[in-house]
């Protein structure tokens, strides 16, 4: 950089303070481009339903990782506070945006939770890795910032988008919706928990339901966005996802418990559980949160429905702390992004119990008729996509019809990615 150049100083430190850096960068280079990953590893390795993060230059940085713990996953080697668990960031084989001139280690993603006053450096423009979600994840939750559309890569950048809707256009495999347990592992397996639906809870008799029960349905558990500081910066990631569970409906398996779980209290009372091998958030309890209730990280739940784990969880529509955020166009962003999302689902439930209504009132053969014709819509409006929900396929078969545009595209797209699902 020419010596006239102005610059910015760029702060960053973990919960505990115990790693902290700042480097200087020109000014000419912000914002720097924010982006959602919604990879498994990231998951897994942050135990947050999506990561933020942003691509900085590898060799500014390598004085920053040296204190760290370092785990490496299958796909990529993240970078932890041994005190705390904040997971400052990673590095990866993100071969989409390498460039054939720069070996992949060049390249340091960095956790956005971690930097301090971050919204006068970075704009969010992007999600990575939707597909993986099956779901959509909490990509559904933040679709534009500012009237500004982000775009919906399916994996990573330059392989292909998604249109909006494209859940809707998926084929999938049945999935079991009704199971008893749900298990939840960080990226090492180090932590391993099974849970329990919330009508064998103890609990679960009381006078009415406590606040963080799930008001819908009686076996599922609430889940809840947390921006406060702590959770954000713990996690590194600007919202963390936590489902609330009954603690007598955990099961820890012992044997990778007790070898890899590390305890750091952020607050009088607080205590949050993180992954000593990978990194990986994994539970909070005590603090402002209720008695004999424990928070899992949502990140690490293995839902074969996908990541918003809808099987399992309701979503409550409120980011708890959102005063707190630290880059607040995000913030309102993702606020709104939630309440939306919140209100199209309940649209589509009126829609379908509607539609259940009509039903009855109708003659068998009618029905008949009109099942026949919404299987020819079906034929047409739908394109057949099997996405697998085996863990472990490295690669899926991708069909489609190539009746409409719409679903040539995304056909187009589908077929030119290869679907990576990690072994975690
Ligand atoms: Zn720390
Ligand atoms: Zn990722
Ligand atoms: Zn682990
Ligand atoms: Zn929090």
């Amino acid at each position: 950089m020419s010596k006239e150049e102005e610059t910015v100083e760029i702060k960053a430190s973990c919960l505990c303070k115990a790693s902290r850096f700042q480097w200087k960068v020109p000014k000419s280079y912000l914002p720097f481009k924010g982006r959602l990953c919604h990879c498994d590893s990231c998951q897994k390795s942050h135990g947050a339903l999506a990561t933020f993060h942003l691509r900085i230059r590898f060799a500014a940085t390598l004085a920053i990782l040296e204190p760290l713990v370092r785990h490496k996953g299958s796909c990529i080697e993240s970078f932890f506070c041994r005190t705390c668990g904040s997971v400052m960031g990673h590095t990866d084989d993100d071969v989409g945006t390498r460039s054939p001139a720069v070996p992949s280690s060049a390249h340091w993603t960095m956790s956005t939770g971690v930097i301090e006053e971050p919204e006068a450096l970075i704009d969010f423009y992007s999600h990575i890795y939707v597909l993986p979600t099956k779901d959509g994840g909490a990509s559904d939750w933040l679709k534009t910032i500012k009237g500004k559309k982000l775009l919906m890569n399916i994996l990573s950048e330059g392989q292909g988008e998604f249109p909006d809707g494209w859940q809707k256009m998926m084929k999938r495999r049945p999935c079991d919706t009704s199971t008893p347990t749900i298990r939840a592992r960080c990226c090492c397996g180090g932590v391993d928990m099974t849970i329990k639906r919330p009508a064998s809870s103890k609990s679960s008799n009381e006078e009415g339901p406590p606040w963080w029960r799930a008001k819908s349905s009686p076996d599922k558990w609430l889940a809840v966005n947390c921006a406060c500081s702590n959770c954000r910066i713990s996690s590194g990631c600007d919202i963390m996802a936590w489902a609330y569970v009954s603690s007598d409906c955990i099961t820890f398996s012992l044997e990778a418990d007790k070898s890899t779980i590390t305890i750091y209290e952020s607050s009088l009372g607080a205590k949050r559980g993180f992954c000593g091998k990978c990194g990986a958030t994994a539970w909070m309890t005590g603090g402002t949160g209720p008695e004999n209730v424990t928070a899992v990280s949502v990140g690490l739940l293995e839902d074969c429905s996908g990541s918003r784990a809808e099987n399992w969880l309701e979503w409550e529509t409120n980011i708890f702390f959102a005063e707190d955020a630290a880059h607040k166009t995000l913030m309102d962003a993702l606020s709104r992004g939630l309440r939306e999302w919140a209100d199209e689902k309940k649209n589509d439930s009126k829609v379908r119990e509607q539609m259940e209504e009509g039903k009855d009132e109708q003659a068998a053969d009618d029905d008949l008729t009109k099942n026949m014709e919404k299987k020819e819509l079906q034929k047409t409006h739908c394109a057949e996509v099997e996405a697998s929900n085996s863990p472990g396929n490295e690669e899926d078969v991708v069909k489609a019809k190539k009746e409409n545009t719409v679903e040539k595209e995304l056909a187009e797209n589908m077929a030119s990615v290869r679907i990576k699902e990690e072994d975690t």
